[in-house]
């Protein structure tokens, strides 16, 4: 029957019919059989709205009922799991005021002991004689064992809960039972895992010996094996980073394509003279990036490029190589860096390089004059001034090139993909000649792990430099006790009297700029007392920049012998006559941090020294200073030190604009992530706008997870 409106009547005999369970995965989970209202309500709360979502709850762990313990055989090792019968549940009000419950549970032979605290309502929760799984830390005591705040499981005087061997145990809210969850998810693998899109053609599916979508749907929740969970697993977690992967290739590729780019000349006459007039010889390494940087910036299409070296690998060479080529093909480029004195720097030291070749070079900070900054914004306007160094006030309002044609970012690693891409799209710096992209050239001296160049900056091309120049040794780094103070203070004398340089870093405030600045002057006072026949001078950054800049340059010059700083002195800093750094309170730092600092030392053909004070030096803190003082190389201590942290605060990906990740894990699957990337590289170059039948799953799920990232990559 058809209505007025012209749709069908569902009043009429078919309405029996149309109130069956739609089989879409967007289907709300109210439509499940034993879903009503409340039960939906609990379930939105863990995120989960329709029928999709069930499937994608994924459980938090698995339990191992093959392997149940009775209460004897407890070994107080790791997480156990014993099944028993509730004897009694008994509420105590200890004198603080804390409840605590104690179930007591008995498997027939022994008895133990299970403690929550401050949760009265599990009172009602137990009854006795009712079977319960607990999962916890079991402890000894004198009467018996005991646990605290295990995590529990009802039986329903049924028996075991499923008939499997490794249950899923699934991230829940109180009222929502594991029981439940688990027939929800079971029903909803019967009827719907089969009608989950599935973004892998078939094809590249079988090729990497991947499970079948339905068949690991399945298994990831109610796995036969711990090898068929680890299959399913793997399947679920190479979608997702193949989505991630294919977005990312998406954001480069797509930008290849584009022909807006500035054009810039081949083998240009300044290029030569610049290379010529260097004082030292490129490393191979150098001199490969060079001509990849090169490629990109002659190519109509606009660059987008990560310059990855460690400390001290010569990257400032391949930024000033990029400029002078932007400069001889009649346009402008900008370097933009974190810190002021890192501006000034690369200002310093550019206009050394440039000044010869006629190339003119400005500096742009926040804290210059007015009248400085007119006449500089008038210069690069009007395009008398060729190349511009500054801090993030070269992004401002009011800052405009006559036709800049390249941005490089010089240790931005914390600029994410969204902040790349509004700077591409605003053009920015100032505003884009002719209406050209320009070339984006970003270059990261802290050490990312492959894991995050794979995703945070995968978005770009990669280029790495991959040696140092030759003669550097590396830092002999030592820790050092308090009680060897004079010893170490001793160590500095000697070889500054040989004409070297030193940095102490003080340790690590987190309060305020004021207090730090008052740390940094009781440091150089105790300094003065120790070492006075030296001329010491300080560095943080409550000071103006005026002072920071006199400061720098005396260090520069050899005139301060010792610099006390805070860690201002992080990013960049290179003055190769510098032979040690002590740093004061290493255990505060980060590994990545100290060896950004020490990348400060060992920058010339000399020994260098890092002396790591340690003021309570034991255990963890400890092994991380060994470990750290044994590694070398950049990216072996910034896997070290993803290992350490975990990559949880490095990997905001959705902060960083970047879609979720449930199931992969960017560390643990880097090697299924390289194949996601190389694999999603290659499907585009085959099909680069996704508009193969086979890929139209793909493509959804992209333009879904990317809303918006893509610019108009797959709709122009
Ligand atoms: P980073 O990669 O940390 O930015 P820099 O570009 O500051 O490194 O270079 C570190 C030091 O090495 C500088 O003093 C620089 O002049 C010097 N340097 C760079 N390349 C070479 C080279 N090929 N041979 C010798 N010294 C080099
Ligand atoms: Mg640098």
């Amino acid at each position: 029957m058809v209505g007025a409106d012209g749709r069908d009547d569902k009043t009429g005999p078919g309405a029996v019919a149309a109130v069956r369970v739609p089989r879409d995965p967007l289907t709300p989970v109210q439509f499940l059989k034993g879903v009503g209202p409340a039960r939906a309500g609990d379930l939105a709360r863990l995120g989960i709205g329709n029928i999709g979502d069930v499937l994608r709850h994924l459980p938090r762990r698995y339990e191992d009922r093959g392997r149940l313990k009775s209460i004897d055989g407890l070994s107080g090792e790791g997480i156990e799991t014993v099944r028993g019968r509730v004897m009694d549940v008994v509420d105590r009000r200890s004198r603080r005021g804390l409840v605590i419950t104690r179930v007591n549970l008995s498997d027939g032979d022994s008895i133990l002991s299970c403690i929550y605290f401050n949760q009265p309502h599990l009172t009602r929760m137990f009854r006795p004689g009712q079977w319960v799984v607990m999962a916890g830390r079991a402890e000894r005591r004198v009467d018996g064992w005991e646990m605290k705040s295990p995590e529990f499981e009802k039986e329903d005087g049924e028996g075991r809960p499923h008939a499997a061997q490794i249950i899923p145990i699934y991230p829940a809210t109180g009222h929502l039972s594991q029981r439940f969850l688990r027939t929800l998810v079971g029903r909803v693998i019967e009827e719907h895992a089969r009608l989950m899109p599935d973004v892998l053609p078939s094809s590249l599916r079988e090729r990497l010996g991947l499970m079948e979508a339905e068949t690991a749907w399945r298994a990831v929740h109610f796995p036969d094996s711990g090898e068929e969970l680890e299959a399913a697993r793997t399947r679920l977690a190479f979608d997702e980073l193949f989505i991630l992967q294919t977005g990312l290739a998406l954001m480069r590729l797509g930008l290849r394509q584009r022909v807006d780019g500035y054009r810039h000349v081949t083998g240009g006459r300044l290029s030569t003279a610049f290379l010529e007039a260097l004082p030292f010889d490129l490393t191979p390494a150098q001199k490969r990036v060079i001509s990849e940087v090169a490629a990109d910036m002659e190519a109509p299409h606009p660059m987008n490029r990560l310059v990855q070296g460690d400390v001290g690998s010569g990257k400032t060479v391949v930024a000033a190589a990029a400029l002078v080529k932007a400069v001889e093909s009649g346009f402008q480029g900008a370097l933009m860096v974190p810190t002021e004195i890192l501006a000034e720097q690369h200002f310093i030291n550019l206009r050394r390089l440039f000044q010869p070749l006629g190339v003119k070079v400005v500096l742009l900070t926040g804290s210059q004059s007015r009248q400085e900054r007119e006449e500089v914004l008038s210069a690069l306007e009007a395009g008398t001034v060729q190349v511009a160094v500054g801090t993030h006030a070269l992004i401002q309002e009011g800052v405009r090139f006559r036709a800049l044609s390249l941005v490089i970012t010089d240790e931005q690693h914390r600029f994410g993909v969204e902040q790349r891409v509004r700077l591409r799209e605003k053009g920015a710096p100032g505003r884009v000649g002719e209406g050209l992209v320009p070339d984006v050239l970003v270059m990261t001296a802290t050490p990312i792990p492959r894991t995050m160049a794979l995703t945070l900056f995968g978005d770009l091309d990669l280029s790495i430099i991959d040696s140092l120049p030759p003669g550097r040794k590396p830092v002999r780094t030592r820790i050092v006790h308090e009680e060897e103070r004079g010893r170490a203070y001793a160590f500095v004398r000697d070889l500054v009297c040989l004409g070297f340089q030193a940095y102490v870093v003080c340790p690590l405030v987190e309060e305020s700029e004021a207090v730090e600045a008052r740390a940094v002057t009781e440091w150089v006072e105790r300094l003065r007392a120790a070492l006075p026949e030296f001329c010491i001078a300080s560095l943080h950054g409550r000071m103006k920049p005026a002072g920071k800049e006199s400061v720098m340059e005396s260090f520069r010059r050899g005139d301060t012998q010792i610099l006390v700083a805070t860690t201002v002195i992080e990013v960049g800093v290179d003055v190769p006559n510098a032979a040690v750094m002590v740093i004061e309170g290493a255990e505060r730092f980060g590994l990545a941090q100290l060896h950004q600092l020490r990348g400060r030392v060992g920058r010339g053909r000399h020994e260098s020294y890092c002396l790591l004070m340690c003021e309570r030096c034991d255990g963890e803190g400890r092994e991380r200073l060994e470990q750290f003082a044994r590694i070398a190389d950049g990216f072996e201590v910034a896997e070290a030190d993803l290992a350490l942290r975990g990559p949880g605060d490095l990997f905001g990906t959705r902060q960083h604009g970047l879609p979720d990740l449930k199931v992969a894990d960017p560390v643990r699957d880097l090697a299924l992530m390289e194949v996601a990337r190389r694999e999603a590289s290659a499907l585009l170059s085959e099909d680069l706008l996704l508009r193969r039948p086979e890929n139209a799953v793909l493509r959804r799920m992209v333009e879904e997870k990317f809303r918006g990232r893509l610019g108009s990559v797959l709709t122009g």
